[in-house]
């Protein structure tokens, strides 16, 4: 059995170029550049609720940095360091290190793509629970937030939404999918793409920006509470997949597509002034951007359906204490 100082020495060890001290002092050294402010975020997934024990190891190191990149993305900010705690049951660490090593691999691999680098971290035996802490930069003064956004303003999403929710919505038995429409929605469920280079290229663009973990109604209506303004949004034009589509008559479908969560897309609102730049954007980074309703004085948040008339929703969005 692997003791607690192998585990970090073997799989967690790594390099750290953008820090002055990494792992293995009692804390980690940083600097961010000039001009810049820190920007922090943690997110923490839990076995038995985020996702299953037997879980795809590798995926799960993906998805456990993935999920913090895209609060990153969400502020505008370029992330660059990270530290992760660990707990681990015996049998992640005794399956003969593969457990260890293919959830490292995943998160590296990960970490590599976006230069970010490992700096710290915990590990202690307990119930799988895995923990990033993401720190990033982002221009001093310029990070994209929550509040922001006025009336008159264009609310627009990145990519397709509800894929994911579509997925664990079949794993649960909520819908019956067709295989090749479950094997499609694996992707976004397991291994998402956080918007990183799109989260930096909007600031001096949007006026406010999320992103969608909770589902897209729940959290638009995050952006519009803290802005002290009303949305609306039109169903038919918010961008998913021709198979989800396909599914609509089913009411579980559409609740996958409005408040399903785990899209890890953006939610961003801008003035109709930026339409261009941000087509432009969509272009340049080959993601797309779509623009499905507007902001408007007053609260609340409606959703028009494809008759322009109001839908009533039961389910808003994910909220681990309130269920239905
Ligand atoms: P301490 O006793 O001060 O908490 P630890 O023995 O827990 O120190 O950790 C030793 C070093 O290894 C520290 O630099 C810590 O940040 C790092 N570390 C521990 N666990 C991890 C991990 N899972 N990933 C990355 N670094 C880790
Ligand atoms: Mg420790």
């Amino acid at each position: 059995m692997l003791s607690e100082f192998d585990i970090i020495q073997r799989y967690f060890s790594h390099p750290a170029p953008g820090a002055i001290l990494g792992v293995g002092d009692d804390a980690a050294l940083v600097k961010p550049r000039a001009k810049m402010e820190l920007a922090v975020s943690t997110d923490m997934l839990v076995a038995g609720r985020h996702f299953h024990y037997d879980a795809d190891p590798r995926e799960l190191g993906h998805k456990s940095l993935a999920v913090n990149l895209s609060d990153m993305a969400a502020m505008g900010a370029k992330p660059r360091w990270a530290t992760l705690s660990l707990a681990l049951p015996e049998a992640m660490v005794s399956a003969k290190g593969n457990w260890l090593e293919a959830f490292a691999d995943g998160f590296f691999a990960l970490a590599q793509e976006y230069q970010v680098d490992l700096i710290g971290g915990d590990t202690t035996q307990g119930p799988l629970n895995i923990c990033v802490t993401i720190m990033g930069e982002v221009q001093a003064g310029k990070a994209l937030r929550r509040s922001g956004t006025r009336p008159g303003d264009d609310i627009w999403h990145s990519g397709e939404l509800g894929n994911a929710a579509l997925a664990v919505a079949h794993q649960q038995g909520d819908i019956k999918l067709r295989a090749e429409d479950f094997d499609a929605c694996l992707p976004a469920l397991n291994t998402p793409a956080p918007r990183v280079a799109l989260g930096q290229q909007l600031i001096g663009i949007a006026h406010s920006a999320i992103d969608i973990s909770d589902g897209l109604l729940a959290d638009l209506e995050h952006i519009l509470r803290s802005s002290n303004v009303s949305g609306m949004i039109r169903m038919d034009e918010i961008n998913c997949s021709a198979s989800l589509k396909s599914y609509f008559s089913d009411s579980a479908a559409v609740r996958c597509l409005l408040a399903g969560g785990d899209d890890y897309e953006l939610c961003f609102t801008a003035s109709p002034s930026k339409r261009k730049k941000i087509a432009g954007l969509a272009q340049e980074l080959n993601i797309p951007l779509t623009r499905i309703g507007e902001v408007g004085e007053g609260e609340g948040l409606v959703v028009l359906d494809a008759g322009g008339n109001p839908l009533t929703l039961q389910v808003k969005g994910y909220d681990h204490f309130r269920k239905g």
